[in-house]
């Protein structure tokens, strides 16, 4: 008789915490192994400054350029991963996300699944994390098999006006697909959640959702502060042992399935440091990151009251406004930025950043960015080495410009602009591509990976295209189609 448990999950973000509440049901024993805590409410949580000037929920790690150049990456280790700070913003790809598509910097590959594949998924986790949206104001939506379980989350009051504006420039605002209790947020303090963490369960994160609901059930446990060192390969492929640390304790389980959900960084170097399912030399490769900017839409008339702000997007030039009709990508609102945030995000003068941000509307600007061998995250000893080339640029400049007219021509007369860097490596995906050759794809179209029967890595790393939309609903939705996979085919027995 065994007395390890049957399944393990490492890491508990949108992957592992979506993984955990569809095996939860399957009464099978699953150990959920996560390296951070539970992140636990206190008056940072709600303080601009705290979290933008002095990086309070930020990792102490470093990770490192090819270069040798040191930086901290926003990359979040709690009971949720990144989706305990992220915008909420549930988002299906576009049904041409699926297929090749040619960009400005190069033809996308397309995916090994179809867009019908995975709506039925993208319906169930919309559900599951109780999306408030409406599928019929954007054009570039793809089909639903039913309505989002909730209405949209309201515009303030300014960012009606806004919607207004903007649809008399000429283009077509839609609500924002969201992962929020909006009184449930607010009453905790009158802040925007993009970027703030949650510690109330009004976000929709992979704790308050995925990793609450499996909780549920006596057979699921969550192990935190468990740092996960190695994967163990049998001769045959199985992989034997998940080996962590734990307490100052190296620690030992025995498994029947491994389900790898680190993330896309980090699920990549331990599959690198464990030197397993890589016979595609893939992994770590087509890293990937889209092609971000903060676009400030500014009107010294006119002052911008709004708390949260975040509650409308623009696809107009999300599959043709390029030239020869090539994607650009998509702009959606930032959550409400403060002068602290501008500050320290853009090194502007506290009284400058100040002002500013008080007659601003912030925009965030998203491009594609395409997936490439060469742009790669490897190991070198105890380092993380991050060598993002980023692709597709063009297509991102004539974003900016497109949306920096349109802006204009809604009544702001200044609009001002900033890329992300790699500091901010937020839809970080790509690591280790599905697809259905074991010689160029790391994982099969259930993300189990070719050389391992008994491993799967579910997370951002499975995505062989970027897109130009937020990442998680679709990592969510592909965990739930490979949760009913391994149930119904009762792999882990
Ligand atoms: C500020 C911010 C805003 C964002 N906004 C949005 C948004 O609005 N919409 C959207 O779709 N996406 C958004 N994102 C991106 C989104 O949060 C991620 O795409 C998604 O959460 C990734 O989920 P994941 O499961 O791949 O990985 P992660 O969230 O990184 O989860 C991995 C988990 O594994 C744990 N872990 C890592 N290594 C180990 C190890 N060795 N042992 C044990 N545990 C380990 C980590 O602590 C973490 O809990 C945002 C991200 C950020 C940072």
């Amino acid at each position: 008789m065994r007395d390890g448990p049957d399944i393990v999950i490492i890491g508990s973000g949108i992957g592992g915490g979506t993984m955990a509440a569809a095996l939860a049901a399957s009464g099978r024993r699953i150990v959920i192994l996560e390296r951070g805590e539970r992140l636990a409410d206190c008056p940072e949580a709600r303080d601009d400054r705290a979290i933008f000037e002095r990086g309070h929920f930020r990792p102490d790690e470093s990770w490192f350029t090819p270069e040798g150049e040191a930086f901290n990456p926003g990359n979040y280790y709690y009971v949720g991963g990144n989706s305990k700070l992220y915008g909420a913003v549930l988002l299906r790809y576009r049904a041409e996300d699926f297929r090749p598509i040619r960009h400005l910097g190069g033809t996308t590959p397309g995916w090994p699944i179809s867009y019908d594949d995975l709506e039925p998924w993208y319906q169930a986790a919309e559900e599951l994390y109780g999306v408030h949206g409406d599928a019929g104001q954007d054009p570039t939506e793809p089909r639903h098999s039913a309505r989002y379980p909730f209405q949209p989350v309201p515009d303030e009051p300014g960012i009606a006006a806004v919607r207004a504006r903007l649809k008399a420039a000429g283009v077509t605002p839609s609500s924002l697909p969201l992962g929020i209790d909006l009184d449930g947020w607010l009453k905790r303090a009158a802040t925007p959640w993009d970027a703030f963490p949650d510690t109330t369960g009004a976000k929709s994160d992979a704790e308050s959702v995925g990793i609450a609901s499996a909780l549920r059930h006596p057979n699921v446990t969550l192990e935190t502060g468990a740092l996960v060192t190695r994967l163990e390969a049998e001769a045959d492929g199985r992989i034997a042992a998940v080996l962590y640390r734990q307490g100052g304790s190296e620690k030992r389980l025995a498994p029947k399935l491994v389900i790898l959900s680190a993330g896309a960084v980090n699920s990549a170097v331990l599959l690198l440091r464990s030197g397993v399912a890589n016979r595609s030399d893939q992994v770590g490769r087509n890293f990937m990151n889209h092609n971000c900017s903060a676009v400030l839409a500014v009107s010294p008339f006119r002052r911008n009251t709004a708390v949260y702000q975040k509650t409308l997007t623009i696809n107009d030039f999300y599959l043709t406004g390029g030239a020869g009709g090539t994607p650009l990508g998509n702009i959606q609102l930032l959550g409400k930025v403060s002068g602290p945030i501008l500050a320290a995000a853009g090194g502007v003068p506290r009284p400058a950043a100040n002002w500013l941000a008080g007659h601003a509307v912030d925009f965030y600007a998203m491009s594609e960015d395409l997936p490439d061998p060469l742009s790669r995250v490897t190991i070198q000893g105890d380092r993380i080495v991050f060598d993002w080339r980023r692709s597709n640029w063009e297509a991102h400049e004539a974003l900016v410009a497109k949306v920096k007219a349109v802006l204009r021509r809604a009544g702001f007369p200044l609009v001002l602009s900033k890329p992300f860097d790699r500091r901010t490596p937020s839809h970080q995906c790509g690591t280790a591509k599905m697809g259905t050759d074991p010689e160029t794809s790391v994982l099969d179209i259930f993300c189990r990976a070719h050389d391992h029967p008994n491993l799967f890595v579910v997370d951002a790393s499975f995505l062989p295209t970027s897109a130009a939309v937020n990442p998680a609903l679709t990592i969510a939705a592909q965990a739930l189609r490979t949760g009913d996979h391994i149930t119904r085919r009762d792999l882990a027995a």
